[in-house]
């Protein structure tokens, strides 16, 4: 049974056709205290009009979704990369958001090096501590699943988001964000969300339907399917994490057919029973 005041929804849950303005105002009249918002959307919007309208609707930001992609071998594309990051955290900085969602980047078709990839990602992470910290937000380092590691992130387990954030020794700059989508399978997480410690600055909750139609884009709702987001949130919470459990559900062929009040409405619920 998770507190109403520590829930967030993030603005991917809402079918894509939903604006800004409509949904803060969804949030609002659910009184559902936080979310984390889509850079997209934030841009198409208007950065300074966002952080008016969610400042006005009285709605805490957990984090900014996101920026990275940092893994090219050719070294012009990599700095562009890493000059967008910068531009995020500002962005994140301007809406007062404690972090950015940083997503690494696959490997390179041009290389097919992942070890290399990887090395690419930790050497830019380092070049932009000191812009996260200037800004006062962190780079929540977001493992994700092993089956987008070609296109999307080198970064596939906790384990190694800790051997990273060992070696950048920027605690105050970088942290770990943990989605149960992405970690839920691996048999060292509780290890490593224990090793994690004050390092987890962001908790993402949404379920692995066990017939799944798409692996990016149908995410379940809590408690339809086989996460155990309760132990999960548990260990979390053993590791000293005091923030908002935020839902995050790509559902393309569910979820985001239906009528946003019913969305808000059965995680508010499921809030209570499933995690
Ligand atoms: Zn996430």
């Amino acid at each position: 049974m998770l507190d109403p005041q520590r829930l967030s929804i993030h603005q991917v849950t809402l079918p894509p056709s939903l604006a800004t303005p409509a949904f803060v105002e969804l949030l609002a009249r659910h009184r559902v205290p936080a979310t984390s918002l889509w850079r997209e959307k934030t841009r198409a919007h208007g950065v300074a009009a966002t952080a008016r309208l969610v400042a006005d609707h009285g709605i805490a930001l957990t984090g900014y979704c996101f920026a990275g992609l940092i893994a090219s071998p050719d070294p012009s594309e990599a700095a562009a990369a890493r000059d967008d990051v910068r531009r995020a955290l500002d962005e994140a900085a301007q809406l007062r958001a404690p972090c950015v969602v940083f997503v690494a980047g696959g490997v390179d078709a041009r290389d097919r090096d992942i070890a290399a990839a990887r090395a690419r990602v930790l050497d830019g992470l380092a070049e932009l501590v000191p812009h996260a910290r200037a800004v006062g937000v962190r780079l929540a380092l977001e493992p994700l699943h092993p089956m987008i590691c070609a296109t999307r992130s080198v970064l596939s387990t906790v384990k190694l988001a800790n051997d990273w954030c060992d070696r950048l020794g920027a605690e105050d700059a970088v942290g770990i964000a943990v989605d149960t989508y992405a970690v839920w399978w691996d048999p060292e997480i509780g290890r490593e969300i224990a090793r994690a410690g004050a390092r987890i600055c962001s908790f993402h909750v949404s379920d692995w339907l066990a017939d799944t139609q798409d692996l990016r884009l149908d995410r379940g709702m809590p408690g339809d399917g086989v996460i155990d987001l309760a132990g999960l949130r548990r260990q979390v919470e053993e590791a000293g994490y005091r923030g908002h459990v935020e839902v995050e559900i790509f559902s393309q062929r569910n979820w985001w057919q239906r009528d946003p009040d019913e969305v808000v409405r059965t995680i508010a619920e499921r809030a209570q029973v499933a995690l």
